[in-house]
């Protein structure tokens, strides 16, 4: 079943939440490229957090090394990749209303249709039965190939030095640096390299907030191995990262599944790739995907930098290029499933179900009443000094207000100082999601909340 939330409704409850500013919206913004605001910020560097620590902790027998290289290469790089020869979009441009039809966004629209025949593509477009995916028009160019490779006007003072381009994925970064690795932390094989960063894609049309934007942040892992042990690290990680989503972010498992690639869907480097998809509301989409790379990458910048990326086995006496398998992880677009995931609505609100551990707030802190500020305020700065949560106080709204407003951007506990906490020295506990309530004593506060959590 196709998942039922309102997407449009929940891209305004996060504009106007603090998740999100269109990118220079005072000058009519730019298309398909957002800013994190506040809430969006804290949120995305959780979730690199905790995801970066479920990769790091993975298994005891692999090392992982990480990388933070820069986000501009020389041309060099992508012949070797074979983004400059492969990395292509292919549209229609509407001569009446300038829009480009992605021929991927048209073959859905035919599928549609039962025209599920590329080939016939351009008669149609002759015979004027193709029509604008945006104003209808049949007046449609030929199909044009586009890069979706943003190439750089930088200022070269070496004239042999090529083209530069932004990355249009970041494990270029890894493979390209892959000898210094070798050199430097003589890793034993298998080890992996994670990195985190912005990679940059030309796309012909994006749409749907974060789910494919022009700028985004990749977290991608290169796992080196040897080739016969390929297929097992693959599951291994197709298997792990599809727990971590259902049981440590919390996805509910109706809405992911496991898609694999037929041979003519794979990229140019790949030899399998495994997508985990989700239901979002505009359909079952790729999420993430893992790929067998195999020693494609390798292999051409050996060719083309005549440098020795091979690995040496003290067993058999012999160097070999290792094989890769690659998980990549678009964190915008997981955070909007997240969120999507995460959004609920009852009688009176709206709530984000966000886990503890990813909450923006962890615990909002609010007097029942104004003359109770100053004890309120007491109990919210002992929070603060503990450094364990992320802990907020705000006294500027009846108490009702404070609930729904710090419930919808997913504050996992409110706790209320009321006119009984100046007798009983306790305060009542608020759950988000069941809206129960629990007097917990002031004096062990930390310990009590810690023991709720662990209960849970
Ligand atoms: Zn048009």
């Amino acid at each position: 079943m196709n998942n039922k939330k309102d997407f449009n409704k929940i891209v305004t409850f996060l504009k106007n939440n603090g998740f999100f500013f269109p990118t220079d919206e005072i000058y009519g913004g730019t298309q398909s490229l957002y800013d994190l605001a506040d809430r969006g910020v804290i949120f995305k560097n959780l979730l690199i957090k905790k995801t970066t620590d479920f990769f790091l902790d993975l298994s005891d027998d692999l090392k992982f090394y990480q990388l933070d290289s820069s986000i501009i290469h020389k041309e060099d790089v992508f012949l070797a990749s074979g983004h400059l020869k492969n990395f292509f979009d292919v549209y229609s441009e509407c001569k009446d209303c300038n829009f480009r039809n992605r021929i991927d966004d048209l073959k859905d629209y035919f599928l549609q249709n039962n025209l599920d025949n590329e080939t016939v593509f351009d008669t149609l477009l002759k015979q004027k039965k193709i029509h604008c995916l945006n104003c209808n028009s049949t007046n449609l160019s030929k199909f044009k190939k586009f890069n979706l490779m943003f190439e750089l006007n930088y200022s070269l003072t070496d004239e042999k030095t090529k083209k530069v381009f932004l990355r249009p994925e970041t494990c270029q970064g890894i493979f390209i640096n892959f000898q210094n690795i070798l050199k430097i932390f003589r890793p034993k094989i298998p080890f992996a390299i994670l990195q985190t960063g912005k990679a940059f894609r030309n796309e012909v049309t994006a749409k749907n907030l974060f789910f494919k934007t022009k700028e985004f942040t990749q977290l991608e892992v290169e796992l080196f191995c040897k080739k016969e042990d390929e297929e097992n690290w693959f599951n291994f990680f197709t298997e792990k990262i599809f727990l971590y989503l259902i049981n440590d972010l919390k996805i509910s498992q109706e809405n992911l599944k496991k898609y694999q690639y037929n041979q003519k869907e794979l990229a140019h480097y790949s030899k399998k790739t495994t997508d985990i998809m989700f239901n979002f509301p505009f359909g079952w989409k790729e999420l993430l995907g893992i790929c067998n790379r195999g020693t494609f990458d390798l292999e051409n910048h050996i060719r083309n930098s005549n440098s020795n990326l091979k690995i040496f086995d003290e067993e058999t006496k012999h160097s070999f290029i290792p094989s890769v398998i690659e998980p990549s992880i678009g964190i915008e677009r997981l955070m909007l499933a997240l969120l999507i995931d995460y959004y609920e609505e009852d009688e009176k609100r709206v709530f984000l179900k966000i886990p503890f551990d990813l909450s923006i707030y962890q615990i909002a802190v609010f007097p029942l009443a104004k003359k109770l500020k100053d004890d309120a305020k007491k109990v919210y700065l002992s929070l603060k000094k503990i450094k364990k949560y992320r802990v907020i106080f705000q006294d500027n709204a009846s108490i009702g207000k404070l609930y729904h407003k710090y419930d919808a951007i997913g504050t996992f506990f409110a706790i209320t100082f009321d006119f009984d906490s100046l007798n009983d020295n306790c305060v009542s506990l608020r759950f988000r999601d069941s809206k129960e309530q629990k007097r917990i004593s002031i004096q062990n506060i930390d310990l009590e909340i810690d023991k709720i959590i662990n209960e849970m």
